[in-house]
């Protein structure tokens, strides 16, 4: 059986983009508007010769239920089906109230979380990556999903814990 990466994260951080990055393949439907339904969220990678699937749990969407409560059924069924969960976090906006209640659900899991911290469109010092090592989740890997930077170290730390 496949192993499972899931891509966990609060709306408009760059679940989707990042998802294509790792499937090389415009597959999941990347936009702006939150709330509008996702179905293809599901796809097949490759990395170092290890073959892996990954969701983007962006696209678990739950009708008429209130914003808060999908990001934790996302983030639960993450937890459930994954034996690698990505916790993608947006640099641009930094930390959010969001971010922490899916932290918070998260460490009551045993499975590895992988930090990455996308939109870091720019490298700038290693003081960047501070305000987000509170979470406790380790160090971030700083990535942009529309550059193209840091999809290579994202996928060697997955398929190191593989
Ligand atoms: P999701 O809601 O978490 O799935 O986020 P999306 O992948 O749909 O991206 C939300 C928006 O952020 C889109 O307009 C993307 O083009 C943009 N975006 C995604 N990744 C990056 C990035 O690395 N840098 C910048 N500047 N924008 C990004
Ligand atoms: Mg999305």
């Amino acid at each position: 059986k496949k192993s499972i990466v899931a891509i966990v994260g609060r709306p408009n951080v760059g679940k989707s983009s990042l998802f294509n990055r790792i499937i090389r393949e415009q597959k999941s439907i990347v936009e702006d508007i939150p709330g509008v339904t996702r179905d293809r969220i599901y796809g097949n990678a490759e990395w170092l010769t290890r073959e892996f699937l990954v969701i983007d749990t962006g696209g678990i969407t739950l009708a008429d239920e209130i914003f808060a409560k999908e990001i934790k059924i996302q983030a639960e069924i993450a937890m459930q089906e994954a034996d690698v969960i990505i916790f993608a976090l947006n640099f641009k906006e930094g930390l959010t109230d969001q971010d922490h209640m899916i932290a918070k659900i998260l460490y009551k899991t045993k499975k590895p979380i992988i930090l990455v911290v996308n939109k870091y469109d720019k490298k700038g010092s290693d003081n960047d990556m501070f305000e987000f090592m509170s979470l406790g989740f380790g160090n971030p890997i700083m990535a942009s999903s529309t550059h193209g930077i840091g999809i290579g170290d994202l996928l060697d730390a997955v398929v190191y814990q593989l």
